[in-house]
């Protein structure tokens, strides 16, 4: 009888060593699911909150790319037939304010986009033609004046300045004897200012 009952007991000890053993192991098992579901979460979570700055961060990208108000537009223009580019200063029209890169594209589609901030924006172009800012400086009735050179060579007085030559230095006055050739209205207004 007493070793029935030592055998009994030992019998139930390890059947129900190994119950627990069974149980113990499922409680694990649905403990690391929740684990690993918790990480899905703070993942995707991760992930929205990404997306969410990455929306942010274009929102500014187009907020700082718009053209202010105190914009300047140079117009830079290739002249095929006489090889000068001519470059003009606009300030923005008030219809162009807060437009995008792509906006003034579009809007100047025949041009090409060289440099687009919110202050400057710079375009250029190429045209076959002449830039028609061809300027030659002479002496005229003893002051230094100013002739338009055309397409085809031909001279046309525009204006006689209040520059006497008398006063000029020897190498000047041989130089506005021989006539001095001047490429576009900039370097003309430098030129006689430089004289003056
Ligand atoms: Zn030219």
């Amino acid at each position: 009888m007493k070793k029935y009952t030592i055998i009994t007991i030992i019998t139930i000890g390890i059947i129900l060593g190994f119950l627990t053993g069974i149980y113990i192991y499922k409680i694990n098992q649905i403990k690391n699911k929740e684990i690993a579901q918790t990480n899905n979460d703070n993942k995707n979570n991760i992930e929205s909150v990404n997306e969410a700055n990455n929306e942010n961060v274009i929102k500014t990208n187009s907020e700082e790319e718009k053209v202010s108000p105190n914009c300047t537009i140079i117009l830079k223009v290739y002249y095929g037939k006489c090889n000068h580019i001519i470059e003009k200063k606009q300030t923005i029209e008030e219809a162009q304010v807060n437009m995008t890169e792509e906006e003034i594209k579009t809007k100047f589609s025949d041009w090409e986009l060289q440099k687009f901030t919110p202050t400057e924006i710079v375009l250029y172009k190429e045209v076959d033609e002449f830039c028609n800012e061809h300027y030659v400086l002479r002496e005229k009735d003893g002051y230094i004046a100013i002739f338009k050179i055309d397409e085809n060579n031909n001279e046309t007085l525009i204006e006689i300045t209040d520059i006497p030559t008398e006063y000029l230095t020897e190498q000047d006055l041989e130089n506005i004897q021989n006539g001095i050739t001047i490429y576009g209205k900039k370097e003309l207004n430098k030129a006689i200012e430089d004289f003056e």
